[in-house]
């Protein structure tokens, strides 16, 4: 049976000892959530692309504004 935090496959009596190798938790954990990383960088884009419109906004009515 796998350990359900780090993947590795343990048969019964090594499961009662097993301590997760730090190095395989972080790789299982990682791939685990690859869909939720891969949507977070999607949604960071998306959010700089808004922060960086927002900014164009900003800096055409400052500009506008130092005029009048
Ligand atoms: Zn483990």
């Amino acid at each position: 049976m796998p350990c359900e935090r780090c993947g590795a496959s343990l048969d019964r009596t090594a499961a009662a000892s097993h301590e997760c190798d730090p190095e395989r938790l972080a790789e299982y954990q990682m791939f685990g959530m690859r869909h939720e990383i891969a949507g977070f960088e999607k949604r960071l884009r998306d959010y700089l692309d808004r922060a960086h419109g927002r900014f164009e906004v900003w800096l055409a009515a400052h500009h506008v504004r130092r005029k009048t």
